[in-house]
């Protein structure tokens, strides 16, 4: 049983008996990860407040073999994102990056990427001069892009010729945007403006995304992406409707 160290997000607690907690976290070394924290219910228990809800701690556990839950022996808080308090927006959007990441990602699948993207979306939502849209934006299109799933933006993802702005569409099951010789064949296909797509783009490859939207381009941004995820998913993600569009 060898013990491991990691860094990582608390996504979800739940309690499992008088005194212990089970806990769900998202681990830069591990990807996710469910552990047993005993005594963990305890008000001073050796984990503090360590398993708050989004708190970023550096944790030890030990590996039990499959079909048993890892056991949590330390947890030392790094950072709380206090600012998520302040500003519902940031906060729905922290929340519901946090069940994109301990819904939709396996066990022991590591992605540092994809963890790194959460700590600095966590950091930013909320802070002052950043703008939530984009910022969530920026993270889906991480977490698409690691997981397998990142739309294709620049060629039609049906025949993969090259696409400019006019009369484009895109496809959830298609995976990205769709030129118009192949649109009348993808039923799912949502028409997509010019506008958006500069967005999508630009989101896809920086992380410069701190710029506000046009109302018009965030709220077909967010339809698109809530579309794309929720076919990926196989159902609707709970927060979606918090997110506003
Ligand atoms: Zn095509």
């Amino acid at each position: 049983m060898p013990a491991e160290k990691a860094r990582a997000l608390v996504l979800r607690t739940t309690d499992w008996s008088e005194s212990s907690r089970i806990a769900t976290m998202w681990t830069r070394e591990f990807g996710r990860v469910r552990v047993l924290a005993k005594g963990g219910r305890r008000l001073k228990s050796a984990f503090e407040n360590a398993l708050d809800l989004l708190t970023l701690c550096d944790i030890v556990l030990l590996r039990k073999s499959s079909g048993s839950l890892d056991l949590l022996t330390e947890a030392r808080v790094v950072r709380r994102f206090q600012r998520l308090r302040d500003d519902l927006s940031a906060l729905y959007s922290a929340y519901y990056v946090a069940e994109l990441l301990a819904d939709w990602t396996e066990d022991y699948d590591p992605h540092p990427r994809v963890f790194d993207e959460a700590v600095q979306t966590l950091t930013a939502l909320g802070a002052p001069g950043v703008a939530v849209w984009p910022r969530l934006a920026r993270f889906e299109l991480v977490l698409l892009r690691e997981l397998g799933h990142g739309p294709a933006l620049d060629v039609c993802a049906v025949c993969a010729t090259p696409v400019n702005q006019a009369g484009l569409a895109f496809s959830a099951s298609a995976g990205g945007v769709v030129c118009p010789s192949c649109q009348p064949r993808q039923r799912d296909r949502r028409p997509l403006s010019p506008a958006c797509w500069h967005a999508l783009r630009n989101l896809a490859e920086s992380n410069e995304a701190t710029r506000q939207l046009d109302p018009a381009v965030h709220s077909e941004l967010r339809q698109l992406l809530g579309q794309y995820i929720t076919y990926l998913m196989g159902r609707k993600p709970r927060l979606l409707p918090y997110l506003g569009s």
